[in-house]
């Protein structure tokens, strides 16, 4: 049931997105999330469905869709992911209202 606020889609249709596109805040070392279980991992954790394994086994990013949680920083092994703020000014901005 929806609260005076809207349903879970309908406040995250609020929110606004500034994509850099020139430059992936995230970046995948495809090597080492295979040999770690990483990259099953981000896919599973991430609720804004950035990750993806691709047929080959790689993991596809959609980083424009980043919600900036940090979900997937905290499970990621070492070396497996590269994850940065994105630039000033870009990435998403929240609208609670
Ligand atoms: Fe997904 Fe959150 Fe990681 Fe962004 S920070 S890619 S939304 S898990």
């Amino acid at each position: 049931m929806a609260d005076y606020l809207g349903s879970v889609p309908e406040r995250l249709a609020r929110n606004v997105y500034e994509t850099d596109e020139e430059q992936s805040h995230i970046e995948v070392n495809q090597e080492i999330a295979r040999a770690t279980g990483t990259g099953k991992l981000i896919v599973q954790v991430c609720p804004a469905h950035v990750y993806a394994e691709e047929p080959d086994g790689t993991i596809s990013v959609e980083y424009a869709a980043c919600l900036e949680c940090g979900a997937c920083r905290a499970v990621a092994a070492p070396g497996a992911l590269t994850w940065h703020n994105p630039r000033g000014g870009m990435g998403i901005a929240f609208r609670e209202g």
